[in-house]
């Protein structure tokens, strides 16, 4: 059978500090071709939109569309975006302020651009066709470098009074904790994202604790992961720290809004049970005695944002917001 908007394909870009993804989706969510290239943002933003559009042309060719331009486009950007006007408010991890992405990738390419907080977009792709289908009430949360968060209330996306949504990453969770990139103290994200674990790991080593890691220059999170999967004693307790604070994070957002699910993606959900179990038995004992939601891994992975954003231009999506857009 042939699902409503099985006719449109789109582009969904996730702009990262990093790299930049790119994924031609079709209107059943599904992923026809997917590339990437590396951000460089130094460059400044033209450059970056270069290399977007390059992107978005090679991907389109790969997906055997070659000759045709997508007349459809939906990009996550890590930071605050203005979606009706297409401009990038503040990007930290870009160093981007009030810059007209939308206007200037759509020139290029000719085709109309939609843009969206990289972990809006992530919780709009779980929505759509990952762990969250069908939920009316979900929460997402991508737990990385640092960690970002997307709401879905009565099955649309929550964007606040002013449009920023959900800060999950900056839930204080710590009393006079370490500082956060934001300018606070003891943000959820100084104790429980990718770079926490780092540091974490690292005044474990300093200390001299016993462990498998090595206290070589590039340790990552991926290190403490594979680590921990190997039945490292010390990788094994950061993660069940950091997961302790996502549990009262989450069990607060919980308790807040009765939520159905819980979504946790990113980079540490490749941790898999060794997270989400710390995670789950923390929000039982938080949310008790009242209802508590159920705690899944996302399933999409890395291509939660690039399938979201798309989200937002395919007619037929439950999310599609292209039309809506003041010209
Ligand atoms: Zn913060």
């Amino acid at each position: 059978m042939v699902g409503r908007g099985e006719q449109y394909l789109a582009v969904g870009i996730d702009l990262g500090g990093t790299n930049i993804k790119a994924a031609v989706v079709n209107g059943n969510g599904y992923i026809l071709a997917s590339n990437q290239v590396a951000t460089l943002s130094a460059g400044g933003p033209d450059a970056v939109v270069d290399r977007m559009t390059e992107l978005v042309t090679r991907v389109w060719q790969q997906a055997g569309l070659t000759g045709m331009r997508p007349d459809r486009i939906g990009v996550g950007v890590p930071g605050t975006v203005d979606a009706h006007t297409g401009t990038v408010i503040f990007a930290p991890n870009l160093g981007w302020s009030h810059f007209p992405l939308g206007e200037s990738l759509g020139r290029r390419l000719g085709s109309p651009v939609w843009l969206e907080n990289d972990a809006d977009a992530a919780a709009l792709g779980e929505h759509w066709v990952g762990a969250g289908r069908g939920m009316r009430y979900l929460l997402v949360i991508t737990v990385g470098t640092g960690i970002g968060s997307g709401l879905i209330l009565n099955g649309k996306l929550f964007q606040g009074s002013t449009g920023r949504g959900t800060e999950m990453g900056h839930f204080k969770v710590v009393e006079d904790g370490l500082p956060c990139g934001c300018g606070n103290k003891g943000c959820l994200e100084t104790v429980s994202s990718a770079s926490a674990l780092v540091r974490m790991a690292r005044e474990a080593l300093t200390r001299g604790d016993k462990t498998t890691l090595s206290k070589n220059s590039d340790l990552d999170a991926r290190d403490i992961l594979a680590a921990a999967r190997d039945g490292d004693g010390l990788a094994r307790g950061i993660l069940r720290k950091a997961a302790g604070y996502l549990g009262v994070a989450l069990a607060n957002m919980a308790l807040a809004l009765d939520l159905e699910r819980v979504i946790i993606g990113g980079g540490v959900a490749a941790a898999g049970s060794l997270i989400l179990e710390p995670v789950r038995e923390q929000v039982t004992r938080l949310t008790r005695p009242y209802s508590k939601p159920e705690v899944v891994l996302g399933v999409l992975g890395n291509a939660a944002g690039s399938i979201g954003a798309a989200a937002r231009v395919i007619p037929g999506s439950p999310h599609f917001a292209l039309e809506g857009r003041e010209t």
